[in-house]
């Protein structure tokens, strides 16, 4: 059968020099990186290594880089941790309506628990106002989370100003930047960043492993206890073939990210294209520059998106309604409904996403199927 991967955002295949760089630590080089031996010392500096590359990347120093189960443990550690370790200077938090599951829940928690929370609101396009941000920020703020690039509809916050706006009133700044990593420039050194997610299994590395980057003297509650790992923030042993998988991954990705962020906006926008010229069709999202190089997000008016992904699924296309985390939900998907769509045009919206590794065979392929599914249905509906 014909494939085309289109739900890159969902996760991505490990690429074989990824996987081949795991397998000697699964093997031969087992050892437990706070064991003392030479297999241990072995373990540990692999990780080590590991550190630093993925530290590299985003302009950080090795020991502010914490290895964690993947984005939504480092989310939930960034998020309970540094409201909790910041309660005595104040109970605001801020954060905006269209994150990510594993964002938003650990906020809802901080509310059950006695925090004050506002979640900014964004415009039709899913960008937030710096007025909304400023007028929220108040003596009791302390903390805020606001993610780069948005997961399903692509939308590129404008980070710099963010980060300044946070950082000249001393709220600690948090982003989840596991859509935007290695498709957009995040350097904390520059921008006022304090904490920020990362993972593995999004960058065509394996799953379960990510990273938190933490700056150096952000004091964070611990929110797991009962070893020193993971700068005690994630006590457990280190998954080091993970992580030795997820350094491999951003180091392959930044090799030519330039021209792999060029090749998949040149396949966005044909894909684009494409699909906006099947009636009665309407894409989300903002367009060009300030639009995620892998994010395409389209309302088919009169149809049920999950008709349509099972139909191309059966024809070897792999897409997604919201994300995969609300995909099995029966709520249209909050960043959808607070763009201002309907619950049926909610209800009637796909996201296609690409990598690198995609060709213009498979976004020929899927735009051709998609148009033929949904005149389908349309006409099945009519009857
Ligand atoms: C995938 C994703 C996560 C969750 O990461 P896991 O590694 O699957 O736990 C969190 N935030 C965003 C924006 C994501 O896309």
């Amino acid at each position: 059968m014909k494939i085309a991967y289109l739900d890159n955002s969902a996760t991505t295949p490990v690429l074989p020099e990824v996987l081949e760089a795991m397998k000697p630590y699964y093997a031969e080089k087992y050892g437990n990186p706070s064991s003392t031996h030479f297999l241990g010392m072995e373990a540990q500096k692999a990780l080590d290594d590991c550190k630093e590359i993925i530290a590299g990347t985003i302009g950080a120093e090795r020991e502010e880089v914490v290895f964690t189960s993947g984005g939504t443990e480092a989310n939930n550690i960034a998020i309970l941790g540094a409201a909790g370790g910041l309660k005595s200077k104040g109970t605001h938090i801020i954060t905006t309506a269209i994150e990510h599951k594993s964002v938003l829940e650990p906020f809802r928690m901080l509310e059950k628990r006695g925090f004050k929370v506002t979640y900014l609101p964004v415009n039709r396009e899913g960008f937030i106002s710096m007025g909304n941000l400023e007028k929220a920020i108040t003596k009791e703020t302390v903390f805020a989370s606001i993610q780069p690039a948005n997961h399903e509809i692509g939308t590129i916050q404008e980070m710099e100003k963010i980060a300044k706006a946070c950082s000249s009133k001393g709220v600690v700044l948090h982003v989840d930047a596991c859509q935007g990593y290695t498709k957009m420039p995040i350097d904390v050194s520059k921008a006022g960043i304090d904490l920020l997610t990362l993972n593995g299994h999004k960058i065509h590395g394996p799953k379960g492993i990510g990273a938190l980057y933490v700056r150096a003297g952000a004091k964070l509650e611990n929110v797991y206890t009962g070893g020193e790992q993971g700068n005690s923030l994630r006590p457990g042993t280190e998954n080091v073939p993970g992580a030795v998988g997820f350094a491999k991954a951003a180091e392959l990705a930044f090799k030519d990210s330039g021209r792999g962020i060029i090749q998949m906006k040149n396949l966005r926008d044909r894909l684009m294209k494409g699909l906006l010229k099947i009636r009665d069709s309407r894409f989300n999202g903002p367009v060009g520059n300030r639009r995620l190089c892998s994010n395409v997000n389209i309302t088919f008016r009169g149809v049920e998106a999950e008709a349509v992904l099972m139909m191309l699924s059966s024809k070897g296309i792999c897409a997604s309604s919201g994300s995969a985390c609300t995909a099995r939900s029966v709520e249209p998907s909050n960043v959808l409904t607070s763009i201002g769509l309907s619950k049926n045009d909610a209800f009637s919206t796909l996201r296609f996403s690409l990598s690198r590794l995609n060709t213009k065979e498979e976004i020929d392929y899927a735009t051709e199927q998609t148009a033929r599914i949904v005149e389908e249905l349309r006409k099945l509906n009519a009857r």
